[in-house]
């Protein structure tokens, strides 16, 4: 049997000669209080056991990778028709890039880069009466916490300097392809980007990725099996930003990075892997949470190929 548990305790070994490695985030006030050198990682298996090594109660907030659970969400309501309204092509541009969406008539590349994130907040917001408290409980799911909630001083500092976001939005909108109140819609996709978590929850809020789309948690099919192999086939085409490509070679797996240095990675039919480190590199990426992938991925022999 796979000894997980010292498998990790290794790789917080390997990182941490780049612990100090990269910056954190620092576009947004709150984020830039987030101190380098921390590490943690953990593996939520298919049959639901939990192994976690680092700085395992530190919390972080969730950023990009949340919007994989919004698709999610996105994708219970909408299925296919979804795409009408976002593209499932990597971008090849940075997360918070405008120039691509003018030229694509205000539809965004996909669902994993800010733009195609917010669009998809408005299709939820067409849905919802209350999104964040919906977000939260699903979280709270499949997390098993049922406390789980919004850092709001990072959900105010990102709605306080939401320029670029807006910029977004508002280009959208201008193409038709927008249906609600800009302000409104920004603010539930800030307080889905703020919420925030240790990085064990992170690993079985997102074990439905890597169990044919039940939450090993909860139990709940929160998306047909169908729907998780091509969740699972954007996430490695697009979820590391424009550095899907050298994240496909280097580790292998669908995953999905956010600024505040989490990362989750999939490996189907066997576990989900979430990690945490705020340093980033020039594209946004965690330097250590790459670096622990990459090692695990050989350490376990697990590349998807
Ligand atoms: N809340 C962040 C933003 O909208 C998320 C970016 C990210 O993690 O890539 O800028």
């Amino acid at each position: 049997m796979t000894d997980y548990q010292s498998i990790l305790e290794r790789t917080v070994q390997h990182v941490q000669p780049i612990l100090q490695h990269g910056k954190v985030a620092d576009y947004i006030p709150a984020l830039a209080e987030q101190q380098l050198g921390q590490f943690a990682i953990a593996i939520q298996t298919q049959t639901g056991e939990t192994y976690s090594a680092g700085a395992c109660d530190a919390k972080f907030t969730v950023q990009s990778v949340s919007k994989v659970m919004t698709l999610t969400l996105a994708l219970q309501r909408y299925g296919d028709d979804l795409w009408q309204r976002v593209g499932k092509e990597p971008s090849g541009t940075a997360f918070n890039s405008l120039t691509q969406l003018e030229f694509e008539n205000g539809i965004p590349r996909n669902p994993f880069i800010n733009a195609g994130a917010i669009v998809t907040c408005d299709a939820l917001y067409s849905r919802l009466s209350a999104p964040i408290h919906t977000m939260l409980e699903s979280y709270r799911l499949q997390t098993g916490n049922p406390k789980l909630g919004v850092n709001k001083v990072v959900a105010q500092s990102e709605y306080e300097h939401r320029y670029r976001n807006a910029a977004m939005a508002y280009l959208m909108k201008s193409f038709g392809n927008f249906n609600n109140e800009v302000e409104e819609v920004l603010w539930s996709y800030f307080n889905f980007c703020a919420i925030e978590l240790t990085v064990s929850e992170l690993a079985k809020c997102f074990s439905y990725l890597s169990n044919g789309g039940v939450c090993t948690q909860s139990q709940q099919q929160v998306l047909p099996a169908k729907q998780i192999k091509q969740l699972n086939s954007l996430l490695f085409t697009s979820g590391l930003y424009d550095a899907a490509g050298d994240f496909g070679y280097r580790v292998g797996m669908p995953g999905k990075s956010g600024v505040s240095g989490a990362i989750i990675a999939v490996v189907p039919g066997r576990f989900t892997i979430a990690v945490w480190s705020p340093g980033l590199d020039k594209v946004g990426n965690s330097v250590a949470g790459i670096a622990a992938l990459e090692f695990l991925a050989e350490e376990l022999g697990t590349a998807i190929f």
